[in-house]
């Protein structure tokens, strides 16, 4: 006989055809929250997972646009408001091509745990569109960042959903997007989008946020191992926003930072990606529109680029033993054989950046054969939290200062990390098992709210 779990994971399954990665993301969370559920029969009376699981609305809709050129486009956009149960809808627009409900969805799902593990009161939701950005004029994107807002602004509001950027949507697109609606609208609510330009209303350090977020985390990861992080030497994948606030902050702290990647392959810098000018060309490659990494070996001859590869096996491609990988591209970045690669390398710590970059088997093999492994939900929570700051500031119609900022999102990070490391202990027996006690961290306070709220 089927388990609750099992059963509502087999159910949502069937309802979302074809979707795969949202699939993923139910079956790894719901996984997580089992020995809860054993704990509280009555959630499973309340149909909680099944409510879960189903978004409070999707909304889907046309976007039409004209290129340079006079050519008319259209593309779909998305928007899932998927749980209010704790706070308005909030999550990140992404642009990409490859984007679909599947992908809408399982970024959406993970945004409520991830939310919720800040401790601040915000939802989960998640919207985008399958335009891609690159390559596309200054003009273009504004087009359709401008088209796109004539449909999205009647779906959100500074207390009701509030959008910020993800791939593909960064502080230009935000700006555009931010202009469109206060067009429409005629009021400047201030709050309704976060990542907006400095001048008006975006939050000092929001750009770097999430990568120096991930960092604290891992520090705190290694800490409670004994480890400190100065003198590490880490891998990292991506060469965006994130991956350059991680490099950013690696460096400051001292660590050493020896690969970057893009869809090109990667970069291996025996020297370390560690002096200023170097992380800041990493803003550069991103600037460039091209979405490669390979001119980073023409610009610094010490570092060498591999085709067509990913960093996961450094250490075969060059004997550089890695203490630390932190994979900051995109989901399912790390499959079963990357996984074996990092761990024959001897690594013991592995900290997710980017939202789902490791298929769930490859996450159940690190999780098996390292130390720690620390998952995106958690370690990538002080982007979303920065947000919450700045809607914090708008509301209250001030501005924080560059080191508020900092110390807030520092405080936030250490607090996720110890409510994750106490639930793993409380439900899985250690602290390191922070995989699940993210998922149970963060559904604890979304289920009591549900709960309270009664059957909405
Ligand atoms: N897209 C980011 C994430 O995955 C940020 C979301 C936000 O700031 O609302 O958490």
């Amino acid at each position: 006989m089927a388990t609750y779990v099992e059963r509502v994971i087999e159910e949502c399954k069937k309802r979302n055809p074809g979707e795969v990665e949202f699939h993923q993301t139910v079956e790894e969370v719901l996984t997580s929250l089992a020995p809860v559920m054993d704990a509280h029969p009555e959630y499973e009376k309340a149909a909680l997972l099944e409510r879960l699981v189903e978004p409070e609305r999707g909304i889907t809709f046309r976007v039409v646009w004209e290129d340079d050129n006079g050519n008319v486009h259209v593309n779909k956009g998305y928007r899932y408001q998927f749980n209010s149960a704790i706070g308005p809808y909030k999550g990140g627009l992404r642009f990409a091509p490859n984007v679909y409900p599947g992908i809408i969805k399982f970024l959406g799902f993970e945004q409520i745990f991830k939310n919720s593990l800040t401790g601040l009161p915000i939802g989960g939701g998640k919207g985008g569109s399958d335009f891609d950005p690159n390559g596309k004029s200054d003009a273009e994107i504004m087009r359709f960042c401008q088209a796109f807002m004539t449909e999205l602004y009647r779906h959100i509001g500074p207390d009701t959903d509030v959008p910020a950027g993800d791939l593909g949507v960064g502080a230009r697109e935000i700006g555009y997007l931010f202009g469109q609606y206060k067009r429409i609208r005629d009021r400047f609510d201030g709050g309704v989008l976060t990542g907006k330009g400095i001048p008006y209303g975006g939050c000092l350090g929001r750009t770097e946020a999430t990568g120096f977020g991930i960092v604290w985390y891992a520090e705190e990861m290694l800490k409670a191992n004994g480890e400190d992080i100065k003198g590490k030497t880490v891998a990292i994948s991506g060469f965006g926003n994130v991956s350059w606030g991680t490099a950013w902050k690696l460096q400051q702290l001292g660590a050493k930072l020896v690969t970057i990647s893009g869809p090109d392959g990667y970069i291996y810098d025996p020297e370390g990606i560690s002096t200023d000018e170097k992380v800041a060309y990493l803003l550069e490659l991103r600037a460039s529109g091209k979405n490669i990494c390979a001119p980073y070996a023409e610009k610094f001859p010490e570092a060498t680029f591999y085709p067509g590869k990913k960093p996961w096996g450094v250490f075969q491609d060059t004997g550089c033993k890695v203490d630390l990988f932190i994979p900051c591209a995109m989901q399912n970045d790390v499959h079963m054989e990357h996984a074996k690669q990092i761990v024959e390398g001897g690594c013991k710590f592995y900290c997710e950046g980017a939202n789902m970059p490791t298929t769930n088997d490859a996450l159940a093999y690190l999780m098996e054969n390292m130390t720690a492994v620390g998952p995106a939900k958690a370690a990538n929570a002080g982007g979303v939290a920065c947000s919450c700051i700045e809607m914090g500031q708008n509301s209250g119609h001030t501005v924080f200062q560059h080191q508020d900022v900092y110390d807030q999102l520092h405080q936030i990070m250490i607090n996720i990390y110890n409510a994750c490391a106490n639930a793993g202990e409380k439900y899985y027996g250690s602290k390191n098992c922070l995989v699940q006690g993210a998922n149970i961290a963060g559904f604890e306070k979304v289920a009591e709210a549900m709960m309270a709220q009664g059957l909405v």
